[in-house]
């Protein structure tokens, strides 16, 4: 029998029309979809007049909350002045290349050129044809492989969802296909070993990705993608040293490093880039989401000068670059790029993340002393929880109790959003949060926790 209330009349239109992404579909009906309405600093009202704290910035993207009035002011100037043009066939706009200059200057490694897309997913879909284009131009053709880790999140286009390493982005839609291999995931927590350090844990997930180049041939392989901190697989930090364990290996086969800082850049970790609190020196770098703090849709890929060079030598032959997208570089996007980082600047966001992250950690250190939590993880403003049977074994909670997303929709219901990733609770507020508003959001957190606990005995 239901229990729950009936459905308004909009979660009832929104039931008729509606395919909702990454939704258990076969339970929607029974609870309707929490439609919201608005939202205003960290804050968002559901269309039944609920407020919940945003602890997770929509999907880990709207790093300046809701309603910034100089956000829609820019907005609305652009949409005035130029609601659209492209970058097509040696055409240009200026929002597009103040923002390009500006991620230039703030790039962690030296970048030559900026490409737009429109999404995360676009992006890294286009790193790998970069990849394959940059190694024709090279005179590699053999050396098309992609390199990239279970449980990582890339985005769900044919090849970003490819390069994703989560049973549910592949099941199913007949993914991964080739050219893109898996090396392990560096989550100390789940994958070390009994009596194992964690830089001996390390060292064996060098050991293999060594062994996994050899096996595949160094000459088949083009470039290795990786998020500095894991987001949407759990939010999983690595254990110090490994990409300083890992980048000497992919050196010696030459094979570049992608970044992808879709969820980590523009200060979620405390500084610009995810890759330098993690100690990763990429060749190219993926950006979305923060870069407009989600007020459009927005992508990025920044490249050096050398694979640069490589595309216009080929173009020289070919005729042209035959890549882009109708919305690359849109100007709304571009204006709202620029604005936001200057934002970024004006509230020097970084000093603000890092004096937050006193809070966050300790927290995080309580939270990981509740009975259900496993591990509570964390990097600067993002954490993940993860929620086990048994705390002295690590036993997961039986998958058919579905314990993540009960512990989110009894959070939803103390006034808090958090995503359930399986039975991690992923939080990731915005970077504007206060101190105050923070604790107001772990407390939430907290007592769900104690409900879940609850409903689970
Ligand atoms: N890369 C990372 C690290 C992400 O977290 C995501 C989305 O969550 C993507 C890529 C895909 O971005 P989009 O959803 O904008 O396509």
């Amino acid at each position: 029998m239901n229990s729950n209330p009936p459905l308004t009349n909009v979660q009832a239109r929104d039931l008729d029309a509606i395919l909702h992404p990454y939704t258990p579909l076969h339970t929607l009906p029974q609870t309707g979809a929490t439609v919201i309405d608005h939202g205003k600093g960290v804050y968002v009202y559901d269309t039944q007049g609920n407020e919940y704290i945003e602890g997770m910035s929509g999907l880990w993207c709207a790093g300046l909350g809701f309603g910034n009035e100089e956000m829609v002011e820019a907005a609305t100037q652009q949409m005035r002045s130029l609601p659209y043009y492209h970058l097509f066939g040696g055409m240009g706009i200026e929002p597009a290349i103040e923002l390009a200059e500006k991620l230039k200057e703030l790039a962690p490694v030296p970048i030559s050129k900026v490409f737009f897309t429109s999404s995360g997913s676009e992006a890294n879909d286009t790193q790998v044809k970069l990849a394959w284009y940059y190694n024709n131009a090279r005179g590699k053709p053999e050396k098309k492989k992609i390199i990239s880790r279970i449980k990582a999140y890339h985005g769900v286009t044919i090849m970003s969802a490819s390069l994703t390493g989560l049973p549910y982005n592949h099941k199913g839609f007949d993914l991964p296909i080739d050219r893109v291999v898996h090396t392990e995931c560096p989550h100390y927590y789940r994958f070390g070993q009994d009596g194992e350090s964690e830089a001996d844990f390390v060292t064996r997930l060098a050991t293999s990705l060594r062994e996994l180049i050899e096996r595949e041939g160094p000459d088949t392989i083009a470039a290795m993608i990786a998020e500095p901190v894991m987001g949407a697989g759990g939010v999983i930090v690595p254990p110090k040293g490994y990409f300083e364990a890992i980048q000497p290996i992919l050196d010696e086969y030459d094979i570049y490093l992608i970044d992808d800082e879709v969820i980590n850049g523009f200060g979620r970790t405390g500084n610009w880039w995810g890759s330098e609190t993690l100690g990763m020196t990429p060749k190219t770098i993926s950006a979305a989401k923060q870069l407009t703090s989600a007020y459009a849709p927005l992508g990025a890929v920044m490249l050096p000068e050398d694979i640069y060079q490589a595309f216009v030598d080929h173009s020289r032959q070919i005729g042209t670059f035959g890549h882009g997208f109708t919305y690359g570089g849109h100007p709304l996007g571009c204006a709202l790029g620029v604005k936001a980082i200057e934002i970024y600047q004006k509230l020097d966001i970084l000093s603000h993340v890092r004096s937050l992250i006193p809070v966050f950690e300790a927290r995080m250190k309580k939270i990981a002393d509740h009975p259900i939590v496993g591990e509570a993880r964390y990097c600067g403003l993002m954490g993940g929880v993860e929620l086990v049977a048994d705390k002295a074994t690590k036993q997961p909670f039986d998958a058919s109790v579905g314990i993540g997303p009960k512990a989110a929709t009894l959070a939803r219901q103390n006034g808090a959003i958090f995503r359930a990733i399986g039975d991690t609770l992923a939080v990731c507020p915005p970077m504007i949060i206060t101190a105050e508003e923070l604790n107001a959001l772990f407390d939430r957190m907290e007592k769900a926790l104690d409900d879940t606990e609850f409903l689970a005995k």
